[in-house]
């Protein structure tokens, strides 16, 4: 299979006809080849953006409202060829594929087909000057959307839904270890009769096609997903440029368990958000905290827990864990689990990789459960991003508070306790971008997403997306005689 460029409504192969491997994680075998574009790709895909931009912002709001929930309807019916096709690509059980992964792309594009027709500016009366300011908010351009691996259609559509709706002709990049489902969605989108040049797809990696889109001087905003340290080359790329920049970064999100919890449910949810998509997702809470009452009892249920889940076959619909994304990330998890004898831990459970019949080469790994002595271990304090956790009790309130503060991240944090005003009380003193009490990743596409610290800059998410996507303009008019 060929994953080519989509640009001005056109399946484009790379003009330096460059293409790399693709894999597939669940048998370690090659089974695409990428475009691996770099600046005249995009270039090309500006030039089609620039010529569809008139046409698209001047699109009425019910007319753009009416192709996203097209699309949004064009996932659904294909929610068996996209959930395969992500599972294939990324590692990831079926099962979640199907559920999580392909549902909430389709539900990223109904939300803000229906949020453009609610997105409203302002008016500021100045009383007694007989003048008046109203605000324009205006599609900003081309904007450049990247995405990662995790989740791949679910990001990627994230981002484009609202940069679409928004008026904007957009300048997409997945992942290029998970290009196959944009792919997909590229075609999709020309069906639902999205004009040809409004979504643009570049394939290739980031040092290539992700720079030759960041340093684009026409690409006028850009919203990226990824790691922290590429979030620091964008900015470092981008701002000089003076674009709008949107960064969604690394986690290192801590899960504090207090003893008067709902105990059953804490514990059914601490695995979920442990280890759901092998624990790799920005939100998954990988340090886990307990008051120190229960922690032994917690300790014994979780590792109990964890041992029954079945590390296989994403296609098996009875399977818990898939395979990691890639070997060189199983290899970097692989590193941390190493790490903790040296750092004084004890691994309690897993880590170890797992051999599935048929598919030995695949990048299997048993989930890991991690006691560490410190929080100020690198097990602790980096992202590892894997199918790892750490443990550590605590003994009051304000030490928990502490220990989930002293980290360089600020994304998301889980609060489980009964008690209403210390669920408040830690809720406003976190250092974090969300914060959840008795629950994990429940989300509301209205709420503002993003981190603290270096966690990112910036939100998205519901109204806030489209300020992102638009720019506001001021006019003063002055109606004196
Ligand atoms: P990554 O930073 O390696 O890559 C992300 C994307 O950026 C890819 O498409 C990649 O090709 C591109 N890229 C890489 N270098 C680039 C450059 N110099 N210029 C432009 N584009 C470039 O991240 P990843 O390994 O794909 O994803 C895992 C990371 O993403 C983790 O750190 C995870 O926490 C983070 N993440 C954050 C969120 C969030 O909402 N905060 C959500 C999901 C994942």
């Amino acid at each position: 299979m060929r994953i080519p460029n989509l640009i001005d409504g056109r399946i484009t192969n790379p003009i330096g006809d460059k293409w790399l491997d693709v894999y597939a994680p669940a048998s370690g075998h090659v089974y695409a080849s990428l475009a691996e574009s770099d600046s005249e790709d995009v270039e090309a895909a500006v030039v089609a953006a620039e010529k569809a931009f008139p046409g698209w912002s001047n699109t009425t709001i019910a007319e753009r409202s009416a192709i996203l929930m097209k699309i949004a309807a064009a996932i659904e019916s294909n929610l068996d060829l996209l959930a395969e096709a992500e599972s294939k690509d990324n590692g990831k059980p079926i099962t979640l594929a199907m559920k999580v992964d392909i549902p909430r792309a389709a539900e990223n594009f109904r939300f803000f087909a229906h949020a453009i027709t609610q997105f409203s500016s302002e008016s500021h009366e100045s009383i007694g000057l007989q003048t008046i300011n109203y605000t324009l908010r205006q599609s900003v351009g081309i904007v450049g959307c990247i995405s990662p691996w995790n989740l791949p259609l679910y990001l990627f559509t994230w981002k484009i839904a609202p940069a679409l709706a928004a008026g904007n002709c957009v300048i997409a990049k997945p992942s290029e270890i998970t290009p196959v489902t944009a792919n997909i969605l590229g075609k999709l989108c020309l069906e639902a009769g999205l004009p040809k040049g409004v979504l643009n797809i570049i394939n290739g990696s980031g040092a290539y096609a992700g720079q030759a889109i960041i340093s684009h001087p026409k690409i006028k905003a850009i919203s990226f997903t990824g790691g922290t340290k590429t979030g620091a080359q964008i900015a470092a790329t981008a701002a000089p440029l003076f674009k709008k920049l949107s960064l969604e970064l690394g986690g290192k999100n801590p899960n504090i368990i207090f003893a008067d919890c709902d105990y059953d449910k804490m514990l059914k949810t601490t695995l979920r958000s442990s280890f759901s998509n092998q624990g790799q997702i920005c939100l998954c809470g990988s340090r886990i905290f307990v008051e120190r009452s229960i922690y032994n009892q917690f300790k014994t249920d979780l590792v109990k827990a964890v041992k029954s889940l079945k590390v296989g076959n994403p296609s098996d619909s009875s399977t818990d864990i898939g395979a990691l994304v890639s070997l060189a990330h199983k290899d970097k998890v692989k590193s941390y689990i190493d790490l903790a004898s040296q750092e004084g831990g004890a691994v309690l459970c897993g880590g170890e990789s797992v051999s599935v019949p048929d598919l030995e080469r695949g990048y299997y790994l048993s989930p890991c459960v991690i006691e560490v002595k410190s929080n100020s271990c690198r097990l602790n304090q980096e992202e590892i991003f894997g199918p790892v956790v750490t443990l550590m009790p605590f003994d009051s309130e304000e030490e928990a508070l502490n220990l989930a503060n002293e980290v360089p991240y600020g994304l998301s944090a889980s609060i489980w306790t009964n008690h209403l005003k210390r669920s408040m009380r830690m809720s406003e003193k976190l250092q974090s971008g969300i914060v959840w009490v008795n629950t994990w990743m429940q989300r509301d596409l209205r709420t503002p997403f993003g981190g603290m610290k270096d966690s990112g800059v910036g939100r998205e998410g519901g109204l806030e997306a489209l300020r992102f996507f638009t720019e506001a303009k001021n006019i003063c008019i002055n109606y004196s005689e």
